[in-house]
């Protein structure tokens, strides 16, 4: 496993010390030594076909070859606006409140590149998605982290503490839900607090939704922004990846008020200014499918999850409750271990799997070291193989 590191006084100090992101090492591991890799988050059939073949009319026909539109091509841009009236109720003008972003991580930090200031504080719920770390600090923000702790079988947010973190240098809230990696999807009171709290203390929201169509046992994911006093401060984060399970097309987006978006696009523009051209209008049609599309997509990764989780507790892990996302949080200590780091290292040789440490998702990393995450979304025949494998361990 690398963990490469740029040589000494090259790397600028606001990113040095994130060294190469735990998915392309864990990854590189699976690649090494053929284990199975429920590492990394990305499914291992691609999405619907005729959502393929979209991308491929769009190519032949010479649709976004050349330079799309920087907010994105007009299509994709109405198409996003329209899928949050659909799901959510809310409407956005896709001239004004649409941008199209190389992927989630794009809009991420394209946003945060925007809206901080050097030494601006912003609160990310921890465990945290890696990039948010890098951008905050590319950003020259200072990193706040809430912990989600275990409570009740699953990791909850504790309100009172967010309350307590915001402090007057408090630019934003980083919100991410449903959660990677604890697979916790935030409910109406935690979501209520947050709204009441950035609405109290004027703040500026930011929330992940990538896996907004993720979200499983008949529960239904609830935007931010469509909590009141919301729509106003609240940049909402979408990607193609996870609903169609194209995570390599990079099709991201972001919805918000007209003056937060044209922030977020000011900073875009000079990232990568566009990308995905053809992928942006097969986006459009995916869009566009039916519920029963949704339904077929959630219901099949609520399958995945039971299968996945049922086999962990059965190996002996201690398994948290994952209501959404692609990924199942356990606790390693059942089985006698308390370093996830080394148990992530060393599992490929005993037991042919990769998963990935927690720890890295959080600044105390003592607090994170005995969690480790796995990835559900893959076929059948591959978990139960991992499955297998993992029993063995014990
Ligand atoms: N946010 C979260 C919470 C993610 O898990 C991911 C990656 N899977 C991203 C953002 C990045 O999404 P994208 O691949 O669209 O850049
Ligand atoms: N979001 C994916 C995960 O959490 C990884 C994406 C990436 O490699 N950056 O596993």
């Amino acid at each position: 496993m690398t963990t490469a590191q740029a040589p000494r006084g090259l790397l600028n100090r606001r990113l040095a010390g994130f060294g190469t992101t735990i998915f392309a090492e864990m990854s590189a591991l699976a690649a090494q030594t053929g284990a199975i890799n429920l590492g990394q988050g990305f499914p291992d059939t691609d999405g619907p076909e005729q959502v393929r073949e979209a991308a491929v009319r769009a190519l032949r026909d010479g649709r976004g070859n050349q330079y799309p539109p920087g907010p994105g091509v007009p299509e994709l841009r109405v198409a996003i606006a329209a899928h949050q009236q659909r799901w959510y109720g809310l409407s956005h003008d896709p001239d004004t409140e649409v941008l199209v972003t190389a992927g989630a991580t794009e809009a991420i930090a394209a946003t945060l590149l925007a809206l901080l200031e050097p030494g601006d504080e912003v609160i990310a719920l921890e465990p945290y998605y890696d990039s948010y770390a890098a951008c905050i600090a590319m950003a020259g923000g200072v990193r706040v982290p809430v912990t989600l702790r275990p409570n009740e079988g699953g990791f909850r947010l504790d309100t009172d503490e967010l309350r307590a973190a915001v402090t007057d240098r408090t630019r934003l809230l980083l919100v991410n839900t449903p959660h990677n990696p604890t697979g916790t999807v935030l409910d109406r009171a935690e979501l209520t607090a947050i709204a009441e709290l950035a609405v109290e203390r004027d703040l500026l929201v930011v929330t992940d939704e990538v896996y907004e169509h993720l979200v499983f046992d008949g529960v239904r994911h609830q935007p931010l922004a469509a909590l009141p006093g919301m729509r106003e401060r609240t940049v909402t984060i979408g990607s193609a990846g996870k609903t169609f399970s194209f995570t390599g097309w990079k099709v991201g987006w972001v919805t918000a008020a007209p003056r937060l978006l044209m922030a977020v696009r000011s900073a875009k523009q000079f990232l990568t200014y566009v990308s995905s051209g053809p992928f942006q209008y097969a986006v459009a049609e995916a869009l566009a499918l039916p519920d029963s599309y949704f339904e077929a997509l959630r219901e099949d990764m609520r399958a995945k999850r039971d299968l996945l989780a049922a086999g962990l507790s059965q190996a002996g892990f201690e398994v948290f409750r994952s209501a959404g996302t692609y990924f199942v949080t356990t606790d390693i200590r059942p089985l006698g271990e308390t370093d996830g780091f080394a148990f992530c290292r060393a599992l490929p040789a005993r037991a042919g799997v990769v998963a990935i440490p927690n720890a890295v998702f959080y600044d105390d990393r003592e607090a994170g070291a005995p969690f480790v995450r796995f990835a559900f979304c893959k076929r059948t025949a591959v978990l139960e193989e991992a499955v297998r494998r993992l029993t063995a361990l014990t």
